[in-house]
This record gives structure tokens, sequence and C-alpha cells, in this order.
């Protein structure tokens, strides 16, 4: 279910109208200002507008990106306080508009050390999940960059396991993040391979989206600059591999590039990516 990343602004229901307009199959949305900590006010009208939106759109699930201002592994007992808060806000929401997950970026060590960062991060994650009904939590793995959780497959399971390894808590997997990290995804194989990978450690049945950019810095830099869709170091031939993966089948996967003018992936991009899917698995099919 190909789609992007797209703006709330005027209203919940408006995304929906935004996704279409992008020619979505799914639809990933900010919860609140990702700027602010203020949360967005949505009563039921909203969700209720939303869900009649969604269903007579073609648009089929949509996922929440909870906001970056976010560190559940905060020592600063403040703002891991603010961290649940706006965390147990976005799965609250997710549960009333029927989300497949609200995907989180884990946290940050801020120069602290590892083990009790992991530990404050999955602290903060099994209090959202239990101040919130069934929405699932997606942990993504970050581009490698050392000091921000869930650098590597091993980093997320472990974070899983301290949180409680409830079913709820999944996994959002993005292909610029694991190209820079260091996986040459660009090549069927090679993919195949790392997913083996994430099955031995995390398990695929938690494997909730996918995040589908391009890279704009080389394999292995560990850092995190999204590329337009083909216009990357991946390029169309690697994004192409990425897309038709069989086992990322039936799963959301969202576009957040910087899109043609900076204001995001538009609909070209969308149909470029559909594009590449289809030449991928008439490809595999050889
Ligand atoms: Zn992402
Ligand atoms: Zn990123």
């Amino acid at each position: 279910m190909i789609g992007a990343h797209v703006s709330t602004a005027g209203g919940l229901a408006n995304a929906i109208e935004r996704g279409e307009e992008r020619g979505c199959e799914s639809i990933q949305i900010f919860h609140q200002s990702p700027r602010m900590w203020r949360p967005t006010k949505y009563g039921e009208e909203d969700f209720t507008a939303f869900r009649e939106a969604m269903e007579a759109s073609a648009v089929e699930a949509v996922v929440i990106h909870a906001v970056y201002l976010i560190n559940c592994a905060s020592k600063d007992a403040e703002l891991r306080k603010k961290s649940l808060a706006s965390l147990t806000h976005a799965l609250r929401i997710g549960d009333a508009i029927g989300a497949a997950g609200v995907v989180l970026h884990p946290g940050a060590q801020k120069g602290e050390p590892l083990d009790p960062s992991m530990k404050r991060a999955a602290k903060t994650i099994a209090a959202a999940l239990k101040d919130s009904d069934h929405c699932p939590l997606l942990l993504e793995q970050t581009a490698g960059h050392k000091g921000l959780l869930g650098r590597d497959f091993d980093q997320t399971a472990d974070l899983i396991e301290l949180a409680g390894s409830g079913k709820r808590l999944g996994l959002c997997l993005d292909s610029c993040h694991m190209f820079v990290q260091g996986y040459d995804i660009t090549d069927e194989a090679h993919l195949s391979a790392v997913l083996d990978e994430a099955e031995q450690k995390v398990g695929l049945d938690r494997l909730g989206c996918i995040h589908v950019n391009d890279a704009a810095a080389p394999l292995g830099s560990c850092r995190d600059r999204h590329a337009n869709v083909g216009k990357g170091e991946m390029g169309k031939k690697g994004l192409s591999a990425f897309l038709s993966e069989p086992r990322f089948e039936g799963l959301p996967a969202t576009l957040e590039t910087p899109g043609p003018d900076k204001k995001g992936s538009d609909e070209k991009e969308v149909t470029l990516a559909k594009k590449l899917r289809r030449e991928g698995l008439k490809r595999r099919q050889g």
C-alpha cells in the first residue's frame, strides 16, 4: 500500500483528501504539530469524520508518526513525562481512527550510557502501551548513528524485550536508514538476507510498516538524509528491489522524501514508486 506522509492542517480528515490527491493507497500523519508539545485536541466528531472520509476513499491504511520532540530515553524526568504524554496521545488517536500503528524513534542517549537509556526508553514505551488500547507501536530502526536507540536489530530486539514483549510492539523499517546503516538493500538477495536477520532477531510478524526513501548519503555513512525516489544513492533499481520484496506485501509503505519543492512527496513520486514496485515484481518473476 504505497503512499506518503501528508499534512493534517485544517483537520484530521483533510489528510485523506491530500492522500487521494497524491494517489496514496496509505498515508502517514502527525498526531500534533511536530514542533510543539501542545497536543492537538481532537474529539469524537473528528475521528468519525476521518473514518468516514477514509471509508469513502482509496486510502486503505493510516499510520501515525510520533513527533520528533519525544525522547523516551531522556534522563530529564520532565522531558520523559512530556514524551509519555505525547506518545500516549498518539496511540489513543491511533485507537480512535483505526491506525495501522504509531511509528516512534525509540530514543536518544544524549551522551548518557546505553543501559540506563534503554531501560528508561522501555519503561516509557511500556507505560504508553498500558495507557492506550490496541493500536500497535512500531519502533523505527534508526540510521545506525551512535547514540540513537534502535540502531540495529539487536538493539530493537532488546528494547522490545525490555518493554515487555507484548504483540502491540512492532517494527518499522526505513529503506534509507537500512542503507546508510550499511546494508546494501538495493540487491534483492542481500535484502532478503537482512530480512532473515530481522526475522531471527525481532520476528517479521512484528513488521507493521515500511518507509520508502532514497538515501542522500552513502552506504554505511550512518547519516539520515532522505532523497527523492530514484534521485539518491539507492536509485530507481535499488528502490525497485526494496519495494517488490515479497515479505513487505500488504504493508503500508510511506514516502517521506523532501519532494520536488521540499514540501513532501507529491503525486508524481507516489506514481513512480508504484511503477518501480511493478517493475521489481516483474523482474523477480523473471
Ligand atoms: Zn522513516
Ligand atoms: Zn530518516
